[in-house]
């Protein structure tokens, strides 16, 4: 078609027509049908074209676009619709000149060809327009499903271009700039733009979609698993198993009404308790969360009532139960009235006015427990012991976390469940031996339970609300000082136990400890007593400590095997004696004392402190030929090395006064000893005693062994004060020395001595070792 030609026109008010595409129109208007009609009746060819402004009836020449489709009519049918037109676009047509408006349009028209430009490039970008229409297609855009079919067998590039065009959803101007496009690279280029933006609408869309989707099944989930759910309940019912479970569910419920919670606790609790109620029985966070409400409930949460304290009554109480003690009991009973005082002035927990907690420091078996107990008893409380030796992680005060599998409360959340009351007496024993490692520094976490300031609401990991402790009375007991972390021991008050006497024991083995075991091993109702002797004899032989832990344990064999000779002979009086306690308990353990000991060269008598309390070692010192060297055995710590060195150095630098050969050093060897090498030993006081075995050794006289000793020294020789004097002079006594030779600094010590101990002991107070060895060396 190389010359214009005329054609029926068709004016179309909302559609860019397009070659090689098959469209289906309705018309309506008088001028279209007409048109139409003729059109069929002819060769079947009218023009196609969009109109700039759809409202417009009867548009006119400046009212159409100038490039149009020639199509061809291939079905027409009349309904009661309209007249309705499947017309297959054929080729581009510009238009020239409107040769007739009445009664139908006219149109001359000439052929726009095709530009074909570079093959290579087209194909790049064919491949890019079938990839996004074939994306476009996958979310959800509306093409003719024939297209994508015949995609992959291959389209004519003009078709597709067309066909894509056509269905591509844009404004009409924007759809009229595509088809007036000659070049058909220039046309590809705007059909992928416009392709990519629909993509990105349709992407758009798609999210929104899936989120409302998403939503909507949700709610359909719920409903349809509720419904499954009443009925799967429905039929455990008809079995009777419901039944049990809402029981379960009831109780709680009551238990929680009747537990007098704090408003957030209960809460807490009512939260957990309708989770629970809404999951199967057999889901295992079903059963975490009833031990979490039993312990919740277990706990109690009610405030309890005070008793009033009585400082006589406590007075009587501390008597009644324990011997001696006197100092102690006098600091207990103002503990408590201070107490007591502050209750009735109802002194606030503020800073300054905290009172510090208690704290009892001592050997084993001195009664620091026993105390606690009376301390309890005199409150009219409750008491409960709980260890925290060897605790590591701050866990074990605070708890777990929930979410861990077989968490628990911590062990102080636990004791107050144990004992069921708000206000015990709370015994935490071996603060000194607590831990700090990675997982957390326990006693941060201890303070914050004991510290009245805070401890009114101690969270603990597991239990997850605060808890209450600050009606409980906590006293902490330990064996040394040193130990506690410093930001725990400068709340404490410090009660020290020192340990008991020879004579002490004696007076709490009678009254105390021998009618206990007698009760204990079912032995009341016959007529056993213990001669003075024989508890002697258990002191002195069978036991060596500065409590009465083993000596109890002692007089309980003994009860064991006179039970067995009660119920073989039938006798019913015993009385035992020295020689029974040899004969029940075999040989004696303990014989060292230092009066069985000889005096010796090279071995001075020094005295300890241990975590046992006091005690008495012997400083072994052997010299040998050799060239200057020093030995030194028995697990000393590196302070007690360094007191040997000490030692070493003041003799030969003063060997002189002291008497000794003054190349010693060069052509002798030295070895120091401490027995009982299986225990650690370390401190600064030894320094006297391996001095004093040093030069008993070097001068070949002999050190009085029943001169027991302590003290740290210097290089110069001087004597320094060293602590723990009371329990090294129990000690002293009990292992039955003779004299003992102090640093002149701790003479203040002596008051805290009892008096029958100071009169059997000969003190000798030096400020130097020259002192010492007078004193201490033949
Ligand atoms: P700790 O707690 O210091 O290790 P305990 O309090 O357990 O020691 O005492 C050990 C035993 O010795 C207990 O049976 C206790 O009653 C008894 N005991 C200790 N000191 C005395 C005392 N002064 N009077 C009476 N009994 C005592």
């Amino acid at each position: 078609m190389n010359q214009p030609q005329i054609f029926p026109l068709i004016p179309l008010r909302d559609t860019v027509p397009f070659p090689n595409v098959e469209f289906s129109f309705t018309f309506g208007r008088p001028k279209t049908t007409k048109a139409i009609n003729l059109a069929t009746q002819g060769q079947k060819k009218i023009v196609l074209v969009a109109q700039k402004d759809p409202r417009i009836q009867d548009p006119n020449w400046e009212d159409i676009y100038h490039t149009g489709v020639l199509g061809e009519i291939e079905q027409v049918f009349q309904t009661e619709g309209g007249l309705h037109a499947i017309v297959r676009g054929i080729k581009r047509v510009g238009l020239v000149e409107l040769v007739s408006t009445n009664p139908f349009y006219q149109i001359k028209v000439v052929e726009i060809p095709d530009i074909v430009d570079e093959p290579e490039e087209m194909k790049v970008r064919t491949t890019h327009l079938v990839r996004e229409l074939k994306r476009a297609f996958s979310l959800g855009k509306t093409v003719d499903p024939f297209l994508m079919i015949r995609l992959n067998s291959g389209v004519p590039l003009p078709e597709l271009i067309d066909q894509v065009g056509s269905v591509l959803e844009l404004p009409i101007p924007e759809k009229q700039e595509i088809l007036e496009t000659a070049s058909v690279k220039k046309r590809l280029d705007l059909i992928i733009n416009g392709l990519l933006s629909e993509i990105k609408v349709l992407e758009l869309e798609k999210r929104i979609d899936r989120k409302t989707q998403t939503k909507f099944e949700k709610g359909m989930k719920k409903a349809v698993l509720e419904e499954k759910k009443r009925t799967i309940e429905k039929e455990l019912r008809k079995l009777g198993v419901v039944e049990a479970e809402e029981g379960e569910i009831r109780e709680f419920k009551e238990r929680i009404k009747k537990a007098g919670m704090p408003p957030e606790v209960r809460k807490k609790a009512e939260y957990e308790l309708n989770r629970l109620a809404s999951m199967p029985s057999i889901a295992p966070e079903a059963s975490y969360i009833k031990t979490y409400l039993d312990v919740l409930l277990d706990l109690p949460w009610k405030t309890e009532k005070q008793k009033e304290i009585s400082i006589k009554e406590a007075s009587k109480i501390l008597d009644q139960d324990h011997y001696g003690l006197k100092n102690i009991k006098e600091r207990v009973l103002e503990y408590l009235a201070v107490m007591k005082l502050r209750r009735k002035a109802k002194v606030s927990k503020s800073r300054n006015g905290t009172p510090n907690i208690l704290c009892f420091i001592g050997p084993p078996g001195v009664g620091k427990t026993s105390i606690g107990k009376s301390i309890a008893k005199a409150l009219g409380r409750k008491f409960i012991r709980i260890s925290l030796g060897g605790i590591r992680d701050e866990a074990e005060i605070r708890g777990h976390r929930r979410t861990y599998v077989g968490a628990l409360p911590g062990r102080i959340i636990q004791g107050i469940r144990n004992v069921g009351a708000k206000n015990p007496v709370f015994m935490l024993d071996e603060v000194d031996k607590i831990g700090i490692d990675f997982r957390g520094d326990p006693s941060a976490a201890l303070l914050e339970a004991l510290d009245p300031e805070q401890n009114s609401s101690f969270s603990d990991h597991y239990l997850e609300v605060p808890y209450d402790l600050s009606e409980v009375f906590f006293i902490l007991t330990g064996n040394i000082l040193d130990t506690i972390p410093p930001a725990l021991r400068d709340r404490l008050e410090i009660i020290r136990f020192p340990g008991y006497t020879e004579e002490e024991k004696l007076h709490i083995a009678k009254d105390f400890l021998v009618p206990k075991q007698v009760r204990n091993n079912g032995l009341e109702g016959y007529n056993v007593s213990f001669d003075e002797g024989a508890i002697k004899e258990l002191i002195r032989s069978y036991t060596r400590e500065a409590g009465v832990r083993n000596l109890e344990r002692a007089i309980a064999s003994v009860c064991r095997k006179l039970a067995r000779r009660i119920a073989e002979e039938k006798k019913i009086s015993f009385r035992v004696t020295k020689q029974m306690v040899g004969k029940f308990l075999g040989p004696r353990e303990f014989t060292h004392t230092a009066r069985e000991r000889k005096d010796e060269v090279g071995v001075a008598t020094g005295l300890a402190w241990t975590q046992a309390g006091g005690e008495i070692l012997f400083v072994e010192v052997a010299l040998m030929p050799g060239s200057g060297k020093i030995f030194l055995t028995g697990k000393l710590g590196t302070v007690m090395k360094e007191s040997c060195q000490a030692a070493v150095s003041y003799l030969r630098s003063h060997w002189q006064e002291c008497g000794i050969d003054k190349n010693f050093a060069k052509k002798t060897d030295i070895h120091i000893h401490v027995p009982e090498g299986a225990v650690p030993k370390d401190g600064p006081s030894a320094g006297v005693a391996i001095a004093t075995a040093l030069y008993s050794a070097l001068t070949n006289k002999k050190a009085h062994s029943e001169v027991g000793m302590t003290g740290e020294i210097t290089l110069r020789g001087k004597v320094l004060e060293i602590g723990g004097v009371k329990e090294k002079v129990l000690a002293a006594h009990r292992a039955e020395l003779k004299t003992i030779i102090l640093p002149k600094d701790n003479k203040k010590d002596l008051q805290d001595i009892p008096p029958k101990v100071k009169k059997d002991l000969q003190f000798v107070f030096v400020d130097n070792l020259k002192k010492v060895f007078k004193t201490a060396v033949a």
